[in-house]
């Protein structure tokens, strides 16, 4: 799809910061609409080339961007702490996923999805007919992403779309640029063709250029408010889109659940990177016979968890730029006007740290529990039973994932079933996005689609039919000229097909032969 003459939209520089200090150590222009509109051209005639290799071809590319990856891991870690201001355990696990992503998207058994059919068409009318589908990559994909997981998600999406034969345009986070561009760099030295994936510095304007210019398909990540937007532009110009949006995943303690261990597997979940993760457990339910006992148990977690900006010892660090902090403490400020308490508070090392806090007595109307939170907040509520923590944690407009914790595979697999999300973990949480062979994606406002795992690759492609004739001197039998004759014949081959008794479907088959004695008109 072509544009219209777009207006050569920048929005000045995009710079990297120290999320920490606020301290500028990178800047780039932001692309404007016209290298937007160059960079889909040149993809577009680098595509055909690479299209054309084999998937054995591409695959071994997944191959050599693994092994470079796995070389300089600790360089890239660097930068996505750097970058992110994430702990450098947490910087070191988006590598390590990473690398698995790449692994299963080179693997032989993933990539049995995209090998073309042949076979006999389906039922008795098509009986002549030979099939062919073939999976073939839509052309240039848009990658658009955020900065929580900046190398992580945009990769595991990058990675199925080129092997796919697409060629990808990616446009990271203008909060972190540096880590987008270091995968161009990875996949240059893996020994990508020229052009077949380009990365864009760019402010949000460079976004939405890369959907109006005409992309083939567009993978979105980031917020429902810019998701909405996305998707309203993609529908307008007819383009297919995934949108990973965000989530107010629940997280349901049964009164049977280990509670030991779910205290520590939701403060792991709910505050690693700093709480800025999409599947974090962001509200708990706790049934009541365990809440007392339960939440004492997080309380004592919370307030030895280390805030701080000295990031080799730090479980947390600080969030991405300001304007999240003065978001979330709006949050928290509402959730206390309407009578929820702080259970608990860790001490933050530094001013601009946002010291993780646990709520209790949150009331229904708090917008901790209605909107998305994305920073170091756990309100817990009481609930009376199964039911009434499956109806609480349904009650949101979000459907991304949730966690049961139970010691009951029964009980989990039941509450499971009746969530209104995209995937649901058992005694665990957030591991979910990481999980390279695992459907990602959510329900309401949470999105639409699939990436992760073989749903993601087959959303990189679409299936191309090719019908075959086998008996091409032979007409069909329901071409023209139509009359009566044909419509009876019609009618009785129905019967002869459909009808549940043997001696009406025998009879039919005898007036029915008038199909294949038809006169040439
Ligand atoms: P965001 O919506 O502000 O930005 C995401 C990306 O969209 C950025 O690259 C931005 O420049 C670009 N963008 C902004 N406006 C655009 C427009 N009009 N057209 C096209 N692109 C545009 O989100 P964010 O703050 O970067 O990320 C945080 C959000 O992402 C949270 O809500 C989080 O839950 C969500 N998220 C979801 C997933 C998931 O897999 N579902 C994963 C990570 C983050």
């Amino acid at each position: 799809m072509s544009t219209a003459a777009a207006p050569d939209v920048a929005s000045g520089a995009v710079e990297s910061r120290d999320p920490a200090t606020g301290e500028v150590w990178s800047r780039h222009e932001s692309a404007t609409s016209t290298q937007v509109a160059d960079a889909l051209a040149r993809a577009r005639r680098a595509q055909r080339g690479w299209q054309l290799r084999t998937v054995g071809e591409r695959a071994a590319i997944l191959r050599r961007f693994h092994r470079v990856l796995f070389e300089r891991r600790a360089e890239v870690a660097a930068l996505i702490g750097r970058e992110n201001g994430k702990p450098p355990v947490e910087a070191l696990s988006e590598v390590m996923v990473t690398l698995d992503f790449a692994r299963f998207y080179a693997a032989r058994r993933t990539l049995r999805v995209l090998r073309p059919e042949s076979r006999t068409a389906a039922g008795p009318p098509m009986w002549r007919k030979r099939v062919l589908i073939r999976e073939e990559p839509f052309g240039v994909i848009g990658v658009i992403s955020p900065w929580n997981y900046p190398f992580m998600l945009p990769a595991a999406i990058v990675l199925p779309a080129l092997v796919a034969g697409n060629a990808v345009i990616l446009k990271p986070s203008e909060f972190t640029t540096e880590t987008g561009l270091v995968i161009d760099r990875l996949f240059d030295a893996a020994g990508l063709p020229p052009d077949v994936l380009q990365v864009l510095p760019g402010a949000r304007t460079a976004g939405a250029a890369l959907v109006e210019q005409g992309c083939d398909k567009i993978f979105f990540t980031g917020s429902e408010a810019t998701g909405r937007k996305v998707a309203t532009e993609c529908g307008a110009r007819l383009i297919p889109c995934v949108l990973e949006l965000g989530g107010s995943d629940a997280a349901i303690v049964l009164d049977d659940a280990d509670l030991e261990r779910a205290a520590e597997g939701l403060v792991w979940g709910r505050f690693s990177n700093s709480g800025q993760t999409c599947v974090a457990p962001k509200r708990v339910f706790v049934e009541e016979r365990v809440y007392e006992r339960f939440s004492a148990l997080l309380a004592e977690r919370v307030r030895r968890l280390n805030a701080g900006v000295d990031r080799s010892a730090a479980d947390l660090g600080p969030l991405i730029r300001p304007a999240q902090t003065d978001r979330l403490r709006a949050q928290l400020d509402d959730a206390l006007a309407r009578g929820a308490h702080v259970a608990a508070r860790g001490a933050p090392a530094a001013d601009h740290v946002f010291a993780p806090v646990l709520l209790t007595d949150v009331t229904p109307d708090a917008r901790v529990l209605r909107e998305e939170t994305f920073g170091p907040l756990l309100p817990l509520v009481r609930v009376r039973d199964d039911d009434d923590a499956v109806a609480r944690a349904n009650d949101s407009p979000y459907g991304l994932s949730a966690s049961v914790w139970t010691v009951s595979r029964r009980r989990a697999l039941a509450v499971a079933a009746r969530l209104e999300t995209g995937s649901v973990v058992v005694n665990d949480s957030v591991i979910v996005a990481g999980m390279s062979d695992v459907p990602h994606g959510g329900v309401k406002a949470s999105g639409a689609g699939r990436a992760h795992g073989v749903a993601g690759l087959r959303e990189c492609v679409r299936s191309k039919a090719v019908v075959l004739e086998r008996l091409p001197r032979l007409r069909q039998v329901w071409w023209y000229p139509y009359g009566p004759a044909l419509r009876e014949a019609l009618d009785a081959a129905i019967v002869a097909l459909h009808d549940r008794g043997w001696v009406r479907r025998a009879r039919a088959l005898w007036r029915a032969r008038g199909l294949v004695r038809r006169p040439r008109p």
